[in-house]
């Protein structure tokens, strides 16, 4: 078990504390004690689950001093590598807090197209970002690192530790460990993957399918050469889209096959199960050997109903489950934690309008659902029926076509997301991508997890909100709007030039002025 102590920080000033209706919101029981007999809170917020949504949102919650414990249940990081995808909007996320640097010392870039239902088609030229390409990168590597980054900004992260009941009040959370210990936040976030304890404790449904198709996945090294390989592969991919064997370098290949008849789920699969399913399909094992880890996976997909309730709220894979094809699973989890930490921040300092933090799920339960929506469409397309196989070969040439291929890397990489803030421009909602500016570069401005102006007439000023909006005069040509505000998440809250109009959009998602 390894911990950190938290330092000492001024009392929070939580908006729903000084309301105390939290009582009357579905799911939440008032406990009996009053606020005066509870024990004082050390926390703002206690996370349930270190994975990459739970660490990155410590880490986002300690940009604005909150006092953050993470508990997590296991003790020792994840046996098996699992090389996961990180898409674009994911590295752009990493570039605006200063991590991209670290991850990418771990990872190798690779091409960001050929992604979707695995279709292999380049991406098209001139995607819009600086960060155009993917990274694939061990899991565990990714957790390390958010978990290293959420412990260097003052977050506690407890291993061993498993959330097992908790009960929420007008005043916060008192959350019950596997072990009977009790300790009392003011928020709670269920970030505990899939079979989450917080979702199924705060009642809330899972509704979706069951999993009706089982995939074997691993990492394995090979013993017939590459060129065998990629012809034998090539000529059975076509009926068989849930075969592949992808070199990861150094002799280590990505294997997937079917797991039909394999028939033990509750057991891991063996390195037999594979060599059986490869000779199954492909008439040969390939000689794999010396296996790095194999896992197996369904496509159940289920989306949470609600994101929140009272001061329980859920992120990544607690909220949300589908197939992994595409590899956007992480990416949707750490975007959440993203979106989510600034706005639990301003509600816990005080300053939150009233209606930010159930913004969090108006603008990630549908996101989720276009990436629940996708992946089932993927799924349909790996099938080798006939019917399917049959859109398969359509959109297959349709991808030519460069609007469609492009709106389908926009979903995959999450770069296409427009939250509804209403009527506006285009660029309203979306997120800007990094320009270079007069100061260095957009995301080096945004390391803060501040709202950032930026003002080309430098006639606007954020006044009363200085101490949570950055200014920046004259920032670039390249902008081809007068001015923008920016939230913290990097998406465009307004575009405009008079002080009247910033001033409501300032109030709208910074609360009231300073002073
Ligand atoms: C084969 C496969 C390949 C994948 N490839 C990709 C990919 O390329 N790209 C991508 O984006 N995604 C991919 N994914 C999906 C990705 O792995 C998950 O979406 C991601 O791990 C979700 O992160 P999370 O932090 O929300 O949940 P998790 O990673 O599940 O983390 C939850 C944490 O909570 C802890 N926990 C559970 N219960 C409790 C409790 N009661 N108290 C305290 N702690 C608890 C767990 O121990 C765990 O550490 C893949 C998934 C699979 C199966």
């Amino acid at each position: 078990m390894h911990s950190q102590q938290v330092t000492a920080e001024p009392p929070s000033n939580d908006r729903a504390e000084r309301d105390s209706t939290m009582g009357d919101v579905p799911g939440v029981r008032r406990s009996p004690a009053s606020g005066a007999d509870r024990a004082p809170f050390v926390f703002d917020v206690i996370i349930a689950g270190c994975g990459p949504t739970g660490a990155m949102l410590a880490a986002e919650l300690r940009l604005h001093d909150v006092r953050v414990l993470v508990l997590e249940k296991e003790t020792q990081p994840a046996s098996f590598v699992r090389i996961v995808s990180l898409h674009i909007r994911s590295l752009e996320l990493m570039a605006m807090r200063g991590l991209l640097d670290r991850l990418l010392q771990h990872g190798r870039q690779r091409p960001a197209g050929g992604f979707f239902a695995a279709i292999p088609k380049p991406a098209p030229k001139g995607l819009d970002s600086a960060y155009a390409y993917l990274l694939g990168i061990p899991q565990p590597v990714i957790e390390r690192l958010l978990e290293e980054r959420a412990i260097e900004l003052g977050a506690q992260v407890r291993h061993g530790c498993a959330v097992a009941a908790f009960e929420q009040d007008g005043e916060g959370v008192t959350v019950e460990l596997a072990d009977g210990e009790q300790l009392r936040s003011r928020y709670l976030v269920g970030c505990d993957g899939a079979r989450s304890t917080v979702r199924k404790l705060l009642g809330v449904g899972f509704p979706g399918e069951p999993s009706r198709t089982e995939t074997l996945m691993g990492e394995m090294e090979v013993g017939v050469p590459q060129e065998e390989i990629a012809a034998k592969v090539s000529e059975i991919r076509e009926p068989h889209q849930r075969f592949w064997l992808r070199p990861f370098g150094e002799g280590v290949y990505s294997v997937v096959v079917p797991a039909a008849g394999v028939s033990d789920r509750a057991e891991p699969p063996t390195l037999e199960d594979f060599k059986q399913q490869l000779r199954a399909i492909a008439g040969t094992d390939f000689g794999v050997h010396s296996p790095r880890w194999m896992s197996r996976f369904g496509d159940a997909t289920r989306l949470a109903e609600r994101y929140r309730v009272g001061r329980v709220l859920l992120a990544g894979d607690a909220a949300h489950i589908h197939p992994p094809i595409g590899g956007q699973g992480l990416n949707l989890g750490v975007q959440d934690a993203f979106n989510l930490g600034w706005k639990l921040a301003a509600q816990i300092r005080g300053w939150a309008p009233e209606t930010l933090l159930d913004t969090y799920q108006a603008e990630r339960h549908p996101v989720a659902e276009d990436v629940l929506d996708n992946t089932r469409a993927q799924m349909e397309l790996l099938s080798p029926e006939p019917g399917p196989q049959a859109v398969r070969r359509l959109l297959t040439e349709l991808m030519d076509v460069d609007e469609v291929n492009r709106l389908l890397i926009e979903k995959i990489t999450a770069t296409g997301i427009r939250y509804d803030f209403g009527a506006g421009p285009d660029l309203l909602g979306r997120r800007l991508r990094d320009i270079d500016v007069k100061q260095g570069h957009l995301y080096g401005l945004l390391h803060r997890g501040r709202g950032l102006l930026l003002d080309r007439t430098e006639r606007l000023t954020v006044g009363g909100w200085s101490d949570r909006v950055d200014y920046l005069p004259d920032p670039t040509a390249a902008l081809d709007v007068p001015c923008v505000l920016l939230r913290p998440d990097g998406h465009v809250a307004w575009i405009g030039d008079e002080q009247q109009d910033l001033d409501d959009h300032l109030s709208r998602w910074f609360g009231k002025p300073a002073g």
